[in-house]
């Protein structure tokens, strides 16, 4: 795999948005393969509005969103309304995020698998204002600082490039996720305090040192212990983590 993009694409783009778009897309379909069958993905016919890139054995679809330098804590996507329905519908694809340097080198490539969309993840941004184009048209973030880190699967990290089987290997971990519709926000809760303990063998008495925060932010659920122990027990259930016999959960 290299990093760099190929820029001979770029000679024909005065705009330097559309230069990037062409020269990242080009950089995806020679080197980003399917998360679940690790093939390489295509990339589907211009102006699809579903999705930029596909696989032709799993049918899964992927975005690409590019950005120079950070991704920082949210993104801009499409219409508001076609997003909540697609997560509703769960037809949104899953997305590809890259990071490129100032020379046009690739330093961050990761996916969001689109099990991992929520709802509450979207939010809404104001209408576009009565001189634009598009007047009254609302657009969307996606707040990727809501996600647990499980969410974001690298195939490069500051300019690592990961194992490919280690890629596929975190994909099948979260498949569950597709069946889990109506605790999925609790599920994703309850992983972020996993990962805020850092480590990968954790007691039910640590984890419920969160009990204080999650009942300020739930302030109606009366059994946030509760909740814990439901969501514990779907992570074991789906091998997520594991109950050793000492006691305590070990991440799988
Ligand atoms: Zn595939």
């Amino acid at each position: 795999m290299l990093l760099e993009f190929d820029l001979n694409l770029a000679k024909n783009y005065k705009s330097p948005s559309q230069a990037v778009r062409v020269c990242s897309e080009d950089w995806v379909s020679r080197f980003i393969f399917c998360l679940n069958c690790q093939r390489v993905v295509r990339k589907h016919k211009n102006n699809n509005p579903a999705a930029d890139f596909y696989c032709e054995i799993c049918k899964e679809d992927f975005e690409l969103k590019s950005k120079r330098k950070a991704i920082g804590n949210k993104i801009n996507d499409g219409a508001h309304k076609i997003m909540i329905e697609k997560i509703t519908a769960q037809q949104n694809p899953n997305l590809f995020l890259l990071t490129y340097s100032e020379n046009y080198k690739v330093t961050n490539f990761f996916v969001i698998p689109k099990h991992f969309f929520t709802v509450s993840m979207i939010e809404k941004r104001n209408a576009l204002s009565l001189n634009a184009a598009r007047t009254g048209w609302i657009g969307c973030n996606i707040l990727i600082s809501l996600l647990p880190e499980s969410g974001k699967i690298f195939y490069i990290k500051n300019g690592l490039i990961a194992d490919k089987d280690e890629i596929s290997k975190q994909w099948h971990k979260t498949l569950f996720l597709k069946n889990e519709n109506e605790q999925k926000g609790w599920i994703f809760e309850i992983m972020r305090c996993i990962e805020k303990l850092d480590k990968r063998s954790f007691t039910r008495q640590e984890l419920l040192s969160f009990v204080p925060y999650l009942q300020k932010k739930y302030p109606n659920n009366k059994n946030i212990e509760y909740k814990i122990s439901q969501q514990l027990q779907i992570l074991r259930d789906n091998n997520y983590l594991k109950f050793s016999a000492r006691g305590s959960y070990q991440l799988l």
